[in-house]
């Protein structure tokens, strides 16, 4: 799995992430395997609220390889099995944010995984209002990402 091409001027010595991996911070350490390292986030947004990342430096869903992405994607299905067993019945909320315009704060590739115990508070960040749209505009948009698809060139330096 060949690392992304490093930003100019980006060290992995400024990513608080690379510097959790490495043990230089503090982490309650919840699973880690050849490629994947797991943690308790400090801010929970509820009990059990966890990141799982990339031991690779990768920013973000544009740059993190595929093998990567599916390695933290498998441990995370681990992580929410034991969460089950751990919490009892819960429900999670995996999301997981992409540049700063949409709050992205550490730029070290995150899953969150963020439970919600049966009989815990609801979760806001899932609870948003479903407004119908307007569908001219939806299929203008779904047909400019599908053509963006089939002219993709890049497809192939991403593996
Ligand atoms: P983002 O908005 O980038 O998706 O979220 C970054 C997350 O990283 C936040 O939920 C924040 O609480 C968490 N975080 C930031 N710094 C640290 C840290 O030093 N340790 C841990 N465990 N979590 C952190
Ligand atoms: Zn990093």
């Amino acid at each position: 799995m060949l690392p992304p091409k490093r930003k100019r001027g980006f060290s992995m010595d400024d990513c608080i992430f690379c510097k959790i991996i490495k043990g230089d911070i503090p982490s309650i350490n919840i699973y880690e395997d050849e490629h994947v390292f797991a943690f308790m986030d400090i801010n929970p947004l509820s009990e059990g609220h966890a990141l799982v990342i990339p031991k690779i430096h990768a920013e973000n869903l544009w740059e993190i390889p595929v093998a990567a992405l599916s390695a933290v994607h498998a441990a995370s299905q681990k992580i929410v099995h034991a969460m089950k067993k751990a919490m009892g019945p819960v429900s999670v909320a995996a999301i997981q944010l992409n540049g700063r315009g949409v709050n992205q704060v550490v730029m070290h590739y995150h899953l969150h995984l963020i439970p919600r115990a049966s009989g815990g508070e609801t979760l806001k960040l899932t609870t948003w209002e479903m407004i119908p749209g307007d569908m001219e505009a939806i299929n203008h948009t779904g047909a400019a990402i599908a053509a963006a698809i089939e002219n993709d060139n890049d497809q192939k330096e991403r593996k």
